[in-house]
């Protein structure tokens, strides 16, 4: 992927702040001293358990040799299987995938997801290879996780992120099955998988949704709404979208929707401006048309990406790669609240300058978990075999009717049949599976914000903080009560 001046910027100003594990644990560092747990557990907690680093030939299509640099990190075994995506980027190494393993694993605590965090990541820009070339490098991938042990139902589950999707994650089902004797359980090695190979359905827009169930539930708080001089509730609040990837796109689409204006969308070729708003699928469609977003018919062109994040807006929602708002830019931020769709889009040092001047940042590790709770729906689904749903649905359509004609009894009122079919196909409807997995994922958005936003206030810090206790506190808590072996 072509580096912009934006990721050239902020990578100088990376080098300066500090990697980005080194970041996760400053953060780390900050809420820990909200707690009472001995140094040793909490060394324990923050050190990354496993990492493996892969390096395998690729034959390119024309015959030549290529080395490929890969990564798998398992940051935390407190509890089994470890969890998080894999990403095909060209700036994946080391200390990125344990920073982002790092980030999975108090992520699952957060939205109590019962998973340790993991990340994988190769380092290849996807727009280089054929699509040939990307399926025999991701099965050499699997192939080289399944020879370590780095990959099982009940080992380790790798799922989407940055650059791959559900043909990537279709190809390592294949690779996994082919290889394993556990065939029973095989579909759940893996999730973000297309729906006919065991997918759930959501979990393709379920990251965006989630961003998209977070914003609003801070939003209608009115008390916290008033120190930003903002009122509650969506409707009619600016936005700017950084990244129209999976999630960008979701939480862009879901937010105007409910009635947000989306007035900045930046992508890594530019961005676009148009204070009246812009369209999101209008903006997707011109994509798709012109391979760019720029000169988008009423909006403006910004030739460098990285000034979008600066445009006057009530919400951003930084929704690509870590590292994008630094020291450098943090001062220039004109947006009231930041929505971390993407993971790490804010240095710890730009994160003190947000929170300086009073932006209300909901951070990565909770906003952006609708996707590792879909996954886990989607692995319980795997491993139970069956359809969220399918049992009960018939069921649930059936009692509804039941209750239905004994409100007509016990009231002694008969409804026209227009009437009660009205009614009916109201109330009387079994839960899909879509329906069972949007709204599990909103309870659980909704209660995490809520248990998150009491802690911060019980400590009075920011909601980062806030999360990283509530995560340190569980961790600590599965570790206590487990022991240490031997
Ligand atoms: P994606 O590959 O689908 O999309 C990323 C988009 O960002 C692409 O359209 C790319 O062109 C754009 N982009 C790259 N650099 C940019 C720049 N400098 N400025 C503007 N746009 C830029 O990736 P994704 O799955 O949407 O992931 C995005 C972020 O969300 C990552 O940080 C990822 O770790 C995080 N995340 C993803 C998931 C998931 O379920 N996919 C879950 C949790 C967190």
């Amino acid at each position: 992927m072509p580096m912009t001046t934006s990721k050239t910027t902020s990578q100088a100003h990376l080098a300066t702040e500090g990697r980005f594990f080194a970041q996760v644990n400053m953060m780390f560092d900050k809420a820990a001293v909200h707690t009472e747990h001995p140094s040793g557990l909490l060394n324990q907690i923050k050190m990354c358990n496993s990492v493996y680093h892969i390096q395998f030939p690729l034959q390119r299509d024309d015959g030549t040799i290529e080395v490929i640099q890969a990564f798998r990190a398992e940051h935390s075994h407190h509890k089994q299987p470890t969890k998080g995506g894999i990403r095909y980027a060209q700036a994946v190494d080391e200390d990125e995938v344990m920073a982002l393993a790092a980030l999975m694993t108090y992520k699952c605590a957060v939205v109590d997801v019962p998973f340790g965090g993991a990340k994988g990541g190769i380092n290849i820009n996807t727009r280089r290879y054929s699509e040939r070339e990307l399926e025999r490098i991701t099965r050499r991938y699997t192939f080289e996780l399944a020879r370590k042990n780095f990959i099982g139902p009940g080992v380790d589950v790798p799922a989407p992120d940055y650059g791959t999707g559900p043909r990537e994650m279709a190809w390592i089902l294949d690779t996994y099955t082919s290889l394993t004797e556990n065939t029973l359980d095989a579909l759940a090695c893996v999730t973000g998988k297309p729906i006919g190979q065991g997918g759930v359905r959501g979990r393709t827009e379920a990251t965006g949704r989630g961003v998209f169930f977070g914003i609003v539930e801070a939003c209608n708080i009115a008390e916290d709404m008033q120190p930003l001089g903002l009122t509650p509730g969506l409707e009619g609040k600016t936005v700017v979208v950084q990244g129209l990837g999976n999630v960008g796109y979701h939480a862009a689409k879901f937010l105007q929707e409910a009635g947000a204006v989306l007035v900045g969308l930046a992508e890594y070729k530019g961005a676009i401006h148009n204070p009246q708003g812009l369209d999101i699928e209008a903006v997707m469609a011109h994509r798709r048309r012109t391979k760019s977003i720029l000169d988008f018919p009423g909006a403006q062109n910004i030739p460098n990406s990285a000034d979008a994040l600066e445009l006057p807006c009530d919400i951003l929602v930084p929704a690509a790669l870590e590292g994008q708002i630094t020291t450098d830019n943090a001062p220039r931020i004109q947006a009231k609240i930041i929505g971390e769709a993407a993971n790490g889009p804010i240095t710890a040092a730009g994160d003190t300058i947000l929170n300086e001047k009073g932006v209300l940042i909901l951070p990565d590790m909770y906003l952006n978990a609708g996707g590792v709770t879909v996954s886990y729906f989607e692995w319980l689904r795997n491993l139970s075999h069956v359809r969220h749903g399918r049992m009960s649905r018939r069921f649930e359509e059936h009692s509804a009717r039941r209750i239905l004609q004994a409100v007509q009894t016990l009231t002694e009122k008969q409804f026209t049949p227009e009437k009660f079919a009205r009614v009916l196909s109201d109330v009387a409807f079994g839960a899909s599976e879509e329906d069972l997995v949007n709204s599990g994922l909103e309870d659980t958005m909704v209660s995490a914000y809520q248990e998150v936003r009491e802690i911060s206030k019980h400590h009075n810090t920011d909601l980062r903080t806030g999360a990283f206790i509530c995560a340190i506190n569980k961790i600590a808590t599965s570790y206590l009560q487990m022991g240490i072996f031997p």
